[in-house]
């Protein structure tokens, strides 16, 4: 989470040309539904903690995080004091981006139990469950009025479903739950194996392990979730676990975020189509694995117009076969 280069107005409106960049991109490059790019926040997970009390995002601690699969201990933020919301934290920022576009909006938070698992708590003393049905209530008055204020995704990005594959069977879904619980808005949730960064990337390359989403998938069919965003680009997992799904929409992973090589749409258009030996069409929403933030501006922009000119591809094939029609990215 590298620091901000201005301060007060000046940054203020430098955060809202780059929001207005963002949007501007997604569209140019054929998205459906876009977000503000997240360019607001330093962190995924810090970018909402620091709209909380009790939490020091700016002195942080070391621990053992993410089960220490990249690595022995990782920074953390540290519980200093009752966490508490306030007011909104990421109400205004919603309201931007939903005045700039005319395309579905989707915003983005942590999960509970993603916050969970990048925080030392030092201050409650109690076991992750009952730390993460915290952050999910707070989670959850956030998540209603940003749907209130016009977001038609609200996505948790859930990473630790990956990982913690007891965890999530034993309270992760129900937390997860608690997040979404009378939000009127699509409902979804993000699990990837990390950013496209060098240390993931180290992990990603000798893993031989990509039976997770096995195990996650048949409890999220259950739940209450509306779509499911998954990596299937850069990661080993056998597209037929996707079946488990059963009725939720498939945010599919077409798009590699850990190189600079962007893809062509041809080879967009080739996972589509392995994708819907195992997802109807109406179900599929082409997507990127994870977010961009590790790649360039023209590697970002060439991937989003791959994403946008391989699904146009499948869909006019679809269409020419008389099948139904595949969903926008
Ligand atoms: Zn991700």
């Amino acid at each position: 989470s590298a620091p901000w280069r201005l301060a007060g107005q000046e940054l203020s409106d430098a955060q809202d040309d780059a929001v207005r960049l963002a949007m501007l991109d997604q569209e140019q490059a054929g998205l459906k539904t876009v977000t503000d790019g997240e360019v607001r926040r330093r962190h995924y997970i810090w970018g909402f903690l620091d709209g909380l009390t009790g939490i020091d995002t700016e002195n942080l601690a070391k621990a053992r995080s993410r089960g220490g699969r990249y690595a022995e201990t990782t920074e953390v933020a540290r519980i200093v004091g009752p966490v508490e919301r306030k007011g909104p934290v990421l109400l205004e920022a919603c309201q931007f981006a939903r005045a700039a576009t005319s395309q579905r909006l989707k915003v983005t938070m942590p999960g509970a139990m993603t916050i969970v698992d990048s925080v030392a708590d030092e201050y409650y003393g109690v076991d992750r469950k009952t730390l993460a049905m915290k952050f999910a209530a707070i989670l959850n008055a956030e998540a209603r009025e940003l749907a209130a204020a016009g977001a038609d995704v609200i996505q948790f990005d859930e990473p630790c479903f990956n990982i913690y594959l007891d965890e999530v069977e034993a309270w992760g879904i129900e937390a997860l739950e608690a997040c979404l619980e009378g939000v009127s808005a699509r409902h979804a949730v993000h699990i990837c194996y990390g950013y496209g960064t060098p240390t993931v990337l180290a992990w990603k390359k000798q893993n031989t392990d990509w039976g997770h989403y096995g195990v996650t998938f048949p409890l999220l069919a259950k739940s209450s979730v509306n779509q499911v965003s998954v990596e299937c680009a850069a990661s080993g997992v056998d597209l037929a676990v996707l079946r488990e799904l059963a009725e939720k929409d498939v945010m599919f992973g077409a798009i590699d975020v850990g190189t600079e090589e962007v893809e062509t749409a041809d080879m967009v258009a080739g996972r589509l189509r392995r994708a819907l030996q195992y997802v109807p069409a109406e179900r599929l929403f082409p997507c990127t694995d994870c977010g961009l933030v590790p790649r360039s501006r023209e590697a970002s922009q060439g991937k989003m117009r791959a994403l946008a000119e391989g699904a146009a591809i499948v869909r006019a094939e679809l269409t020419s076969t008389k099948r139904r029609e595949l969903a926008v990215p």
